[in-house]
This record gives C-alpha cells, structure tokens and sequence, in this order.
C-alpha cells in the first residue's frame, strides 16, 4: 500500500475535526429531530399504518410544493417510482433508453424491468451527469428520426427515452436536455432520487421532463425508511401513476375489479408519517449540507484538492461530498486509510456496462464516466448536530 499524500491525509484530520473526535464517522447517517415519532404513533393510535391514510395525502401534498409539479404520487421506493415513470413514458418491450453509465444500478433495473435495453451515454465532467453534447453527437451520429420516432441505426430499435440522473445531488444539464429529447421525440425522465432540493435556476430538478422520480431511502437526504415519488404536471399520467400502483384496481366501496396487471407499489402510510415529518425539516437539511460543502470545498481548495461543487445557477443539495484523487490506485489507498481511521469514506458505483447484467449494452464515448469512476471518491456529508 503506497503512501498517502500528506493534502489527503489533512483532508482526512479535516473530516474528523468536521464530525467530531470520535467514533466511527458514517457517511450518511439520517437525523429524526422533528415529528417522526409523533406521526408514526398517530398511525398506530388512528390504526391507519397501511396503504391509505392522511400522511400519504400529506406526503403527496408537500412533493407538489417542495417540487413546484402539479402531481406527486407515492410510492414505496425509488426503484418502484422509476419503474413506474417508464411505464407511463410508454418503455416496452424492445426498446432502448438512453441513460448515463455512472449511477447506482436502480436506474438500469428499471429499465430491465420493462425489458428495454440500456444505451449508455458519457457524463459532463463538471456535473457528472448525462451530457447533452454527448447525447447530441450519439442521436446525430447513430440514430434516425423516422415517423416521429427516434429510431438506433445499427440495431434498428426505438429509442424511446432518456434518464439522466442528478448524481450526488449536483443538478445536471436538464434544460438542455429536455430540448434535445423535444427534437428527437425523446421522452425526458428525471432520475432526481439523489437530487430532493436542488435546483436549476429556482426551478426544482425532476421537473424539466415529462416525469420525475424521487427516492426516500435510508441514506438519502430525507428518508422515510423506503420510499419514493413520481412528479409530473400532466394529470392523466399522474391519474394512472395512482391506478398502477394501486393494483389497478377501480374504486368501489365493496367490489374488487383491476382493470389491467397493476403492482403493489403504494408507500404504507407510517412510511409517509416519517416521509412528512422529515420533508418539515428539509430547509434545515439543506442549509446544514450547504455549510459542510462549504467547510470542504475551502479546505480542498487549501490542500488543492478537486471537490465537486454546483454549477452557476444551479444549487446543489449536496448530498453526498465528492473529491477527485489523481487515479485508481491513491482512490483506494485513500479508501483504505479513511476506513481504517473510521471515517466511512466510499468509491462512486462500478460503472452499469461493467456488471454483467448490461455488459452488452451499446455504449458511445465514456471517457470522462471512466474517468470518474476511477478519481471519485465521497466524504462523509451527513447532517450535522
Ligand atoms: C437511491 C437511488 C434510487 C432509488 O433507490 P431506492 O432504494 O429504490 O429508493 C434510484 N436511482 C438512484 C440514482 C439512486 O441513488
């Protein structure tokens, strides 16, 4: 094991002094300082713990206004949102999407789900997210508009859709994506899971396509214990968002009729009580990760560190911290040190063509995902006492 540059040992004694002397420091830990335990005995007192109850309306509600979407429909994870979201997209059977290869597998799963095939397209070195100027050469260079529809060249398949993902809660170059995907009869779906108060020039991410999906995961932002939400201003999608979910069954007071296959995707409404207490202290969160971003970035910028910082414009949630190393093998000495010393300190996800499920996914230029892939590493970034 090489030596550890002295900058990044500093930057290590600088993550303690940040989180406190001791004990082990996790790297995103959630904090229920409001609500959470009054809402959850509300559930249990009203008997209202399962699929239905005042807390998923409330839920639903405060996405709406938190998001600025017309609609916000439950569901119980993130994955569930995004499967959803592809569903009303019209995914199917045989086509292709076009998503970015550095995210967590989610996204992918999603789109294996619906048996569409990934393409995979480079990142934005400064956003680590889906490049328009890459998505642009890959749509003029490989596909064909045919009856308004964008069809892959060397395949032959429809490409139906296009997924970026807001990485760590950094926002990505949506606008200009969402036009792209308008010339190319492309429909637009914001993976913001990572991404809940970031925004693009005061307009909330997920909202620049035709739908978003948000997560509630234990390490996220805010958590619900699991859960997610699907966002969009058009009614009838959001229409069938709750039908689908729903098992697709049409109300009646006493008769069981599901008009379609639905799925069991509903958020159980004690997750929807932790969700709403937590949504209460989301400005709070955000300030609070705001100022750790900051302590980080001046001190990186000391120790001449890379730190991944928001574009002008845009404001991050900061979600998860991310530095950049010179290469692989100083990432996982870094690793190795910072998990020695108890500072829970990760490599970003292996990148989606490289797991066997989408090995033999079409993919254009990668080179600054790889890049990434190989430099990024995160920081602890938790709420702070
Ligand atoms: C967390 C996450 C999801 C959703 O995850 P769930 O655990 O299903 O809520 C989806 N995409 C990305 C990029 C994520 O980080």
């Amino acid at each position: 094991m090489s030596e550890l540059r002295a900058p990044l040992r500093e930057l290590l004694a600088f993550v303690r002094e940040l989180y406190g002397a001791a004990g082990p420091i996790p790297l995103h830990a959630p904090v229920f300082a409001g609500n959470e335990k009054r809402y959850l005995a509300e559930c249990i007192d009203t008997t209202f713990v399962s699929s239905v109850g005042p807390f998923v309306d409330c839920f639903e509600q405060m996405m709406q206004d938190i998001t600025g979407a017309k609609y916000a429909v439950a569901t119980m994870n993130g994955t569930a949102a995004l499967h959803m979201a592809l569903i009303l997209a019209g995914v199917t059977d045989g086509d292709e999407v076009i998503t970015q290869p550095l995210s967590f597998v989610a996204t992918c799963n999603a789109l294996a789900y619906q048996r569409a095939q990934p393409v995979f397209v480079d990142i934005d070195p400064d956003t680590l997210s889906l490049s328009p100027a890459a998505l642009k050469e890959f749509l003029e260079s490989r596909c064909e508009r045919v009856a308004g529809a964008c069809r892959h060249r060397e395949t032959g398949r429809r490409i139906a859709a296009v997924v970026p993902m807001h990485t760590f809660g950094l926002p990505g170059r949506a606008q200009e994506l969402a036009e792209i995907c308008e010339r190319w009869h492309l429909v637009l779906v914001e993976d913001a899971a990572e991404s809940l108060g970031s925004t693009i020039g005061g307009r909330h991410t997920g909202t620049f396509g035709k739908l978003g999906t948000f997560s509630f995961n234990g390490n996220k932002t805010v958590t619900s214990g699991g859960g997610g939400a699907v966002v969009t201003d058009d009614p009838a999608l959001a229409r069938r968002a709750k039908h689908l979910t729903t098992t697709a069954k049409v109300p009646h007071r006493w008769d069981f009729f599901h008009d379609e296959v639905g799925f069991n995707y509903r958020l159980p409404n004690l997750n929807a009580a932790v969700a709403c207490a937590q949504l209460e202290q989301l400005e709070g969160f955000l300030a609070n990760k705001r100022a750790t971003a900051q302590a980080y970035a001046a001190r990186c910028a000391q120790l001449g560190i890379p730190f991944a910082q928001e574009l002008a414009g845009t404001r991050s949630n900061f979600w998860l911290n991310a530095i950049l190393v010179d290469d692989a093998a100083e990432r996982d000495a870094f690793l190795q040190a910072a998990n020695d010393g108890g500072i829970q300190a990760r490599p970003v996800w292996q990148l989606m063509p490289e797991l066997p499920a989408f090995a033999s996914a079409t993919c254009g230029p990668l080179d600054h995902a790889r890049a990434a892939a190989a430099r990024i590493v995160n920081l602890p970034s938790s709420v702070r006492p």
